[in-house]
């Protein structure tokens, strides 16, 4: 399928919960946090049902995301249900690892294609600071269990934030040692993000540099994502940018999101999109389902505005309510 800019939409990136075992500074409130009532949550067989008439529009890559995704019940065996839809060639997960020692054997076993860790930083104080939770050594055990499967790509997430103690060239570091993809990430003004300066991919490529020498391009493909990748000598894995707010990569936008109450949202800064939950709840068949998700694309944006302080329309829910 295709949007009104003639981008093609293969790729979705899917919300299976709003719920988190960690309070990243910039995504999730300590407090006040207010869930989706559970009733309003899709059902994995919802989720599936949407996941079918997606793949059978033309999508073949699916991320499942959160909130913390592995923090859902039965939500391997959901992931092992994707992997078997007709289209589907590729199903990721996006994980903050606290609890990925005690599903990495299952996800393997699913032959899970892909894992993004988030983490953004290698000092346990700083991390308990940055994400509320004394977490570090969970999310670093299962870091270091999911290197066990080789065949499954795995990439590391930093955002960088304006705190010197973060230590971005220990993060990227880990590319050194390991055969994974570090990738930094421009902090986007959504949610709890607006409260964050963001630190710019040059400012985070002169540190890792000072550290270790050049970055070389490097022009392969290592995923479906925007991330712009280098080489650095002697690393066993690349070095990647996101960088929506200096490197704009619209243009090329391949995605949609499927949130955990049901919405298909077009664009990440905008609410802009479907409720797919409503119609599916309302007796909506699947022809119709299908329509309603190539009427949302009529009306996907061509690009995010973050640099404007105000525009219309825009996101109002954080990162873990959207799936980031
Ligand atoms: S900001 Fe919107 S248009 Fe731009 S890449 Fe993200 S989802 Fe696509």
């Amino acid at each position: 399928m295709k949007d009104t800019f003639n981008r093609k939409i293969e790729y979705v990136r899917i919300s299976v919960t709003d719920r988190c075992d960690l309070r990243c500074q910039y995504c999730m409130p300590e407090n006040g946090v207010k869930s989706i009532p559970h009733n309003d949550i899709l059902s994995y067989e919802e989720i599936l049902r949407i996941a079918r008439c997606i793949a059978h529009l033309g999508v073949s890559r699916i991320k499942i995301t959160g909130g913390e995704p592995l923090v859902r019940l039965g939500v391997t065996g959901f992931i092992g249900e994707i992997k078997k839809l007709e289209g589907i060639e590729q199903v990721t997960l996006t994980t903050n690892a606290t609890q990925l020692a005690d599903y990495i054997d299952k996800l393997a076993e699913l032959k899970i294609d892909g894992i993004n860790i988030s983490m953004d930083t290698l000092n346990p104080e700083l991390y308990k600071k940055i994400t509320g939770r004394d977490s570090f050594y969970k999310a670093f055990e299962g870091f270091k269990k999911a290197l066990e499967y080789p065949d499954i790509k795995l990439k590391i997430n930093c955002v960088p934030m304006e705190i010197p103690e973060q230590n971005l060239p220990e993060i990227a570091g880990l590319a050194e040692d390991y055969p994974v993809h570090v990738r930094f990430i421009e902090m986007m003004p959504i949610g709890l993000g607006r409260n964050f300066p963001f630190k710019s991919e040059m400012d985070t490529m002169k540190e890792i540099e000072r550290a270790y020498g050049p970055l070389i391009p490097y022009n392969g493909v290592l995923g479906n994502g925007p991330s712009r990748y280098y080489s650095i000598s002697g690393f066993k894995g690349k070095i990647g940018f996101i960088s929506a707010m200096s490197h704009k990569f619209c243009d090329f936008c391949n995605r949609v999101r499927l949130t955990a109450d049901g919405r298909l949202k077009t664009c990440l800064q905008y609410e802009v999109g479907v409720n797919l939950k409503e119609a599916m709840r309302n007796g909506a068949s699947d022809e119709e389902l299908e329509a309603l998700v190539l009427m949302a694309l009529e009306s996907k944006p061509k690009e995010h505005r973050f640099e404007e302080a105000l525009v219309e329309g825009r996101e109002t829910r954080s990162m873990f309510q959207i799936g980031g």
